[in-house]
């Protein structure tokens, strides 16, 4: 019997990446669409992994249900690795992708290609309903455009270059991006977590 996983995010292009990296398990993925009931998670950690086990527990604890929570960001060298834990609502609480996009062009104006490192990180956990969880982080450097380029994907990957693939994010397909990203790179010490542990249980 597949056990189910709660995947505690409403974002659903970031649940369609969550859910293709942990194909091939034994799980069956449920969106968090499912469970209106369960209130957003104030996202007020002061990093990525307090963010992600917020979200994870919400939902476990709500549901009775193993839940996963990620959050992810952009830290800008330049800018002392901000947007970070507020790279959702870098240009205001209702920001929408572009806005936050081009909040960051500007903040970044006259700042020479050299100087325009940054990273994406995300910390992913798993959390039971008994309070026991499974966590694991990833990054992914790469450096901030001075123009968006491409139309995959979501959030800042239009401006952000990834060196490795001399692509943005939103230039790489998905399949390229799942094997790269910050979010696969967790996902994937997360994956060998979650296998150990449900071997145990099981
Ligand atoms: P959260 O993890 O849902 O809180 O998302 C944080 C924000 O970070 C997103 O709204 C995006 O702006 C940004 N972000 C996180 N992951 C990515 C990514 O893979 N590509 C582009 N932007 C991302």
């Amino acid at each position: 019997m597949p056990v189910e996983i709660v995947i505690a995010s409403r974002n659903p292009k970031k649940r369609v990446e969550l859910e293709a990296l942990l194909r091939g398990l034994d799980v069956r993925v449920i969106g968090a669409d499912s469970f209106p009931e369960v209130p957003d998670v104030v996202e007020d950690g002061a990093t990525f992994l307090d963010n992600a086990r917020k979200k994870a527990f919400a939902f476990a604890r709500a549901l009775g249900k193993i839940a996963l929570g990620d959050d992810s960001g952009l830290e800008v060298d330049a800018l002392g690795r901000a947007p970070g834990v507020k790279s959702h609502r870098f240009a205001g609480p209702t920001a929408s992708d572009a806005d936050n996009n081009r909040l960051l062009l500007e903040r970044l104006r006259g700042v020479p290609h050299a100087r325009r490192t940054a990273r994406f990180r995300c910390a992913a956990v798993v959390a039971w309903p008994d309070g026991s969880s499974i966590e694991s982080e990833g990054s992914c450097e790469g450096v901030i455009l001075e123009a968006p380029r491409g139309s995959a994907g979501f959030g800042y990957d239009p401006l952000f270059l990834s060196p490795e693939h001399d692509k943005t994010f939103a230039e790489l397909s998905s399949d390229a991006k799942n094997e790269t990203s910050h979010r696969a790179r967790a996902l994937a010490r997360l994956r060998e977590k979650l296998i150990e542990r449900l071997s145990r249980a099981s």
